[in-house]
């Protein structure tokens, strides 16, 4: 089996959609699970819309025209009978929960998932139909959730239960399809309602797939030809990097490349699945494949791509009584702790601690109660760049070179950090500076 879980963009138009179908055909004797993303292209962002929508709705604003509009204009495109395949009835569905959230003048996160959810749920509808119709393929189509896919009640970020993967697994083995079309990015709690696995999260999705059904490889279709040495919105010249590690490629994901959703690697190190990124428009470029180890050509480049996170916030904390203060540090990360709020990053001295969590973290009532033993600084809109390379590790000089980058860049860095494993050097910078740094060190790095 194989799992084939193409994005947003790749599903984004009708031209788009068809080069889906022709891919999935093409793996029709590997028996393809094919996991899709909401439409995303410049003119419909499916998902970005449906949130718009709710928020408008709250406001008391209930107008669903846009995204019914959008998802018609699809479906007229390909020649899918909405009403047939059940998106007319989600529509007028969607348009009640809108209603609904416009009369309460409430959204709470729970809600935000059902609305998130139609948009894939709406696209898993069209690709079958396509599939089936145009294609000539036997596919069908269930949601994520009607496969009995679980998650705790986490909801905007949930986590996915496991000891639900066995009974999806019966499930598909049951229903035996040439093809099975399904949702990413959506789940639902033993309850039943309906949850979703973070902004990005279909590619999570393809590779719970991968695992669940065994596969021996998950690749995610994509709109660019492979995980590239760094961010090609910011570096023109940014290159696909053939082959990368689970490692690698975690610590990628985690630390921002847009590409893969931060826990994609997960289910694919815990299988030892490889996972394969390739670009829909492009399908003859081998794109990158991402597996356990890889054998390093002499003379390829020590590190593999920068990743860029934009929005960290720096907390400085300062105490001229730290030193030899017994507890200190627990006590600062107690209060961490106690309100939730996650750290990736820490540097210390004698007398201060300068921590960073990532965008979205409240962080001002943790701030309010160190306040009462040690002075406190929070700097928001920072970019945490990390260079990441196994092959980093035990190289001597790659720290030089790194920060000989930075200074010809001119932005000055804030913090810097190398990761116990030493295959990630961590730099702090302004946000307003970071595609500069970035141009720099790539061209030391890759050019
Ligand atoms: P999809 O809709 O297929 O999930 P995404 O927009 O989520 O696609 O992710 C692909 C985008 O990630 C690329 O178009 C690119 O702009 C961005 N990106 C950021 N960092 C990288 C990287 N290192 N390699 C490739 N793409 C990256
Ligand atoms: N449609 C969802 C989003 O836009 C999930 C995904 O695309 O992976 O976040
Ligand atoms: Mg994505």
């Amino acid at each position: 089996m194989i799992t084939l879980k193409f994005g947003g963009t790749s599903v984004g138009n009708a031209e788009r959609i068809r080069q889906v179908c022709q891919i999935v055909k093409s793996e029709l004797t590997r028996k393809p699970i094919v996991v899709v993303s909401a439409h995303n292209s410049p003119s419909v962002h499916m998902t970005d819309a449906l949130v718009a929508t709710a928020r408008a709705a709250r406001e008391g604003k209930a107008d669903t025209t846009k995204v019914q509009e959008a998802q018609r204009g699809i479906c007229r495109d390909l020649g899918v009978d909405a009403e047939a395949v059940g998106i007319e009835r989600l529509l007028e569905r969607f348009d009640q929960l809108i209603k609904g959230i416009a009369m309460i003048g409430e959204l709470t996160p729970r809600t935000m998932d059902v609305v998130m959810s139609f948009g894939e749920r709406m696209s898993g509808r069209v690709v079958n139909d396509v599939l089936r119709r145009e294609f000539g393929v036997d596919s069908i189509y269930r949601s994520s959730v009607s496969l009995g896919l679980r998650t705790d009640a986490n909801f905007g970020a949930a986590h996915p239960d496991p000891r639900s993967f066995p009974a999806v697994a019966k499930q598909i083995e049951d229903l035996n399809p040439d093809v099975l079309v399904t949702t990413g990015f959506i789940a639902a709690t033993d309850d039943g309602q309906i949850t979703t696995l973070g902004r990005g999260g279909s590619d999570y999705s393809g590779t719970i797939f991968g695992a669940i059904t065994g596969s021996e490889e998950v690749q995610i279709w994509t709109d660019v030809s492979g995980v590239m040495t760094t961010d090609p919105r910011i570096v023109d010249g940014a290159r696909s990097i053939p082959e990368l590690t689970f490692m690698e490629a975690s610590e990628l994901a985690w630390y921002g490349a847009k590409v893969l959703h931060p826990a994609t690697m997960i289910p694919a190190m815990e299988n030892d699945i490889p996972v394969r990124v390739k670009n829909t428009s492009d399908p003859g470029h081998p794109g990158t494949v991402i597996r356990r180890s890889v054998v390093e050509a002499a003379g390829s480049p020590v590190a593999k791509s920068v990743a860029v996170l934009n929005g960290v916030q720096l907390i400085t904390i300062t105490t001229g009584r730290m030193f030899g203060a017994h507890g200190f540090m627990s006590k600062v990360f107690d209060v961490f702790n106690r309100n939730g709020v996650d750290i990736h990053m820490i540097a210390t001295s004698e007398v201060s601690i300068s921590v960073t969590t990532p965008k979205g973290q409240h962080v001002e009532k943790a701030a309010e109660q160190i306040k009462e033993f040690a002075d406190v600084a929070v700097d928001r809109d920072m970019s945490l760049i990390s260079v990441v390379g196994e092959k980093m590790k035990g190289t001597p000089g790659v720290a030089a070179r790194v920060t000989g980058a930075m200074a010809r860049s001119g932005v000055s860095i804030r913090m810097i950090s190398q990761g116990a494993t030493e295959i990630n050097i961590a730099l702090l910078v302004r946000e307003n500076q970071v595609k500069r740094a970035v141009r720099e060190l790539h061209k030391e790095m890759f050019e």
